[in-house]
Parts: C-alpha cells; sequence; structure tokens
C-alpha cells in the first residue's frame, strides 16, 4: 500500500517533469496511465520513474522516459493505427504507444533476445496490455506477413534504414530510427512520394544487430 503510493507519486512528479519538457498532453496522458515499474526488474523499482535509461538484462537498457516521449510525439500516432516496434526490451515503450492507438490499433514488436521476448510479453500481460504482439527475430527484417505499417519505430541504433522497413511503410507512413554507431542521431522518416528524412537530436541506443544492423560483438 504503502510502496504504492511512492510509484504513484514518483510517477506524477515524471508527468510534471515531461510536461515541463514540452511534451504533448496526449502522450502524457498516455505515459501516466503505463505504470514503468511494471517493466523494470523488480530490484530497480525505486529508479522506475526517473528519467533516465536503466539495465534490463542481457546488456540491454529500457529508454528513458523523455526519449519514449518524444518518439511518440514524432510519430503523432492515432488510434487504429498498426505499427510496427523494433526491440521489444521490456515492453515499456510499446505499452506507451498501445494507449496511444487504443483497442481498435496494434502494435507487433519484434525482439531478437529469446529471454527479453518473454520478458517483454509477460510484463505487457501483467500489466493488461492485449493489443502488443510480441515476436521473436530479427527486425531489420521486419514483419512482411503484418505489412504494411502506419508507423515503425526503432528502439535500437541501425547503421542506416533496413530497406524492408522502408519497403513495409504505408505511403503517408512514419518512422521514428536512431542511425549511427558511435554518434548517433534520431532521425523522422516519412514516406510520401519519396522518402524524407529529418535529423531530430542526438541519442544514445543500444546496436540494431541483424542482416541490415551491425554484426554481433
Ligand atoms: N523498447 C524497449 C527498449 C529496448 S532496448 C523498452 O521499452 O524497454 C533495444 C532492444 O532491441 C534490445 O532488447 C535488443 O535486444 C533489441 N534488438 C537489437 N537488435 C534487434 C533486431 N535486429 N531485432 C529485434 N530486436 C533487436
Amino acid at each position: 500500500m504503502e510502496v504504492e503510493r511512492t510509484f504513484e507519486e514518483a510517477h506524477r512528479k515524471l508527468i510534471e517533469h515531461l510536461r515541463r519538457m514540452g511534451v504533448s498532453d496526449r502522450v502524457l496522458s498516455a505515459m501516466s496511465r503505463v505504470k514503468r515499474h511494471l517493466f523494470v526488474p523488480e530490484n530497480l523499482g525505486f529508479e522506475a520513474y526517473a528519467d533516465y535509461p536503466l539495465p534490463i538484462g542481457e546488456g540491454q537498457t529500457i529508454s528513458a522516459p523523455h526519449m519514449v516521449a518524444m518518439m511518440c510525439d514524432y510519430l503523432e500516432f492515432e488510434e487504429g493505427e498498426q505499427v510496427l516496434e523494433i526491440g521489444a526490451g521490456s515492453g515499456y515503450h510499446a505499452a506507451v504507444v498501445a494507449e496511444l492507438i487504443g483497442g481498435t490499433g496494434q502494435v507487433y514488436s519484434v525482439e531478437r533476445i529469446p529471454w527479453l521476448v518473454s520478458i517483454a510479453t509477460t510484463n505487457l500481460a501483467h500489466a493488461g496490455y492485449t493489443n502488443v504482439t510480441v515476436i521473436e527475430g530479427d527486425g531489420t527484417l521486419g514483419l512482411p506477413e503484418h505489412a504494411p505499417f502506419d508507423k515503425i519505430s526503432v528502439t535500437c541504433a541501425a547503421p542506416d534504414i533496413p530497406p524492408p522497413l522502408l519497403e513495409q511503410l504505408k505511403l503517408g507512413g512514419k518512422m521514428a530510427i536512431p542511425i549511427g554507431k558511435h554518434w548517433q542521431a534520431l532521425y523522422l522518416v516519412e514516406k510520401k512520394n519519396g522518402v524524407t528524412r529529418d535529423r531530430k537530436t542526438d541519442v544514445a541506443f543500444v546496436p540494431l544487430v541483424g542482416k541490415y544492423g551491425f554484426t554481433e560483438r
């Protein structure tokens, strides 16, 4: 009971912090409905509402809340959209997207590390999300069987845009993707008659490892 209240208070403060950073009301409202403490390792629960990345095992991290917020704002999610996420990790980012697209939308999240597939699946079920499917595989190949997608959110850093992801994006669709090895920037990619890429900000993500990603160390 006491612990629940402590989480609620920390969550409220995080939302206020994100509001001061300029995050939209719509994304703030979605993030205020997702309990981040259900997505971090139990021993890190006390840091669940801090605005920095946390280790989730296997050398991977759950992104800082402001990074999730920023990517969601760039992608301008709408009710009912079909979304592809690359890198399920803890499942937290997918849960925020699930809130934004509602029960008529669907998130497919691909994760390459089997142990994290089961962590994300368990966390999302525990938190009550039924519109997210976590799939094991190499996300650089996309998910042709569920394409095309309105939005694609890549939560690890790629050497460049994997061609299958661009192919599987709808005309008029948007993709947020960190690109770079040591120095990375977040790009907003839009597929219209041509493809535009808009460099947004410097970022630090774990690498995208796969056929159109980096090779495993
Ligand atoms: N969105 C996550 C953050 C994940 S960190 C969250 O909210 O917690 C990035 C994840 O991308 C890691 O779990 C890593 O294993 C995964 N990843 C890296 N390369 C991948 C690939 N080719 N396909 C799918 N997942 C990949």
